[in-house]
């Protein structure tokens, strides 16, 4: 397996995104070295972590120790809630993200959340821009921003993001974000891509109908299901053969009834706070 099989998704700057990556969070910054250079091993090469993370340190070592060049990886990190404000403090949270991944430069640079009560997020939006201009960020985005909050964003500054990284997955799919998304030309990243384990997802018929029919696992089918819609997805996993199996995915392909099936699963089914509350 290689990374050569992972299609490129085109954003709205001109630049292009690995449509299949490795996320981090929840992993433990003592053995986040470990796992991500297994994640590389496997063929990986778009990564996704967060300064509230705690494991940039631990992804930079990785990708110091592989050996891969720059140009071949995808890194993409997150502005903290409590970083958001004018154009020095956002600078000095991303000059220190950069130092803990050893890195002269991102790809991607989010804020995570809107944060709503702190009403920060346009002028943040403004530095992002400046850092973007600065080369050291090939491309901003968001993270947990609902329609309105992008509607405000874009209005106020005219600069549209090129990815918003919500919540998504069969059973929490966002209709409303996604189909304003999809109008202004963002690309939807999908975080919790397999609902983080809270929802029995791998043991729906919808799901487990098309393992069978595929001869594939549930896993595989709902990454694929996500590729298939036009996601980016960077599922996350402490296992070796997890991993490999969620990178396993390019051999077969859902019918559009396989794909219409789980996207009617819908229920509004979040595992995280409401993106208005989150503070
Ligand atoms: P995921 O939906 O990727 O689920 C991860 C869980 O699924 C873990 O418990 C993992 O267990 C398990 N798992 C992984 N692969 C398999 C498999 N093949 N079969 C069975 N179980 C499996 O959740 P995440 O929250 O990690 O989302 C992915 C990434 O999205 C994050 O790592 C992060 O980069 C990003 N994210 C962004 C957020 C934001 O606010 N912007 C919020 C949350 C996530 P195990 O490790 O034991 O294999």
């Amino acid at each position: 397996m290689t990374d050569q099989l992972v299609p490129r998704i085109q954003l709205n700057d001109g630049l292009s995104i690995p449509q299949l990556g490795f996320g981090v969070f929840k992993v433990d910054p003592g053995e986040t070295e470990r796992i991500v250079s297994d994640a590389l091993e496997i063929g990986y090469r778009h990564l996704d972590t967060a300064r509230i993370y705690g494991n940039e340190e631990g992804v930079g070592r990785a990708i110091a120790a592989s050996g891969i060049p720059r140009q071949e990886l995808y890194i993409t990190t997150k502005l903290w809630n409590d970083d958001q404000g004018d154009a020095a403090t956002v600078q000095a949270a991303f000059d220190a993200s950069l130092e803990r991944l050893g890195l002269d430069y991102v790809d991607l640079y989010l804020i995570h959340w809107p944060t709503p009560a702190r009403d920060r997020y346009v002028e943040t939006w403004r530095a992002f821009e400046q850092l973007r201009d600065s080369a050291r960020t090939r491309s901003i985005g968001v993270s947990n921003f609902l329609a309105h909050h992008l509607e405000r964003l874009i209005g106020e500054t005219g600069v549209v993001p090129a990815v918003d990284q919500i919540e998504l997955h069969p059973y929490h799919q966002q209709p409303e974000t996604a189909a304003f998304a999809e109008q202004q030309g963002i690309a939807i990243e999908a975080w919790g891509p397999l609902g983080q384990g809270k929802y029995p997802l791998f043991e729906i018929p919808e799901v487990t109908a098309a393992a069978t029919a595929h001869g594939v696992t549930p896993a595989q089918v709902v990454i694929r299901w996500h590729l298939q819609r036009g996601h980016i997805v960077f599922p996350k996993s402490n296992r070796r053969e997890r991993m490999a199996e969620n990178f396993d995915v390019f051999g077969f392909e859902l019918t559009n009834d396989e794909v219409a099936a789980i996207t009617g699963l819908e229920r509004e089914g979040r595992v995280s706070a409401h993106p208005d509350e989150v503070d």
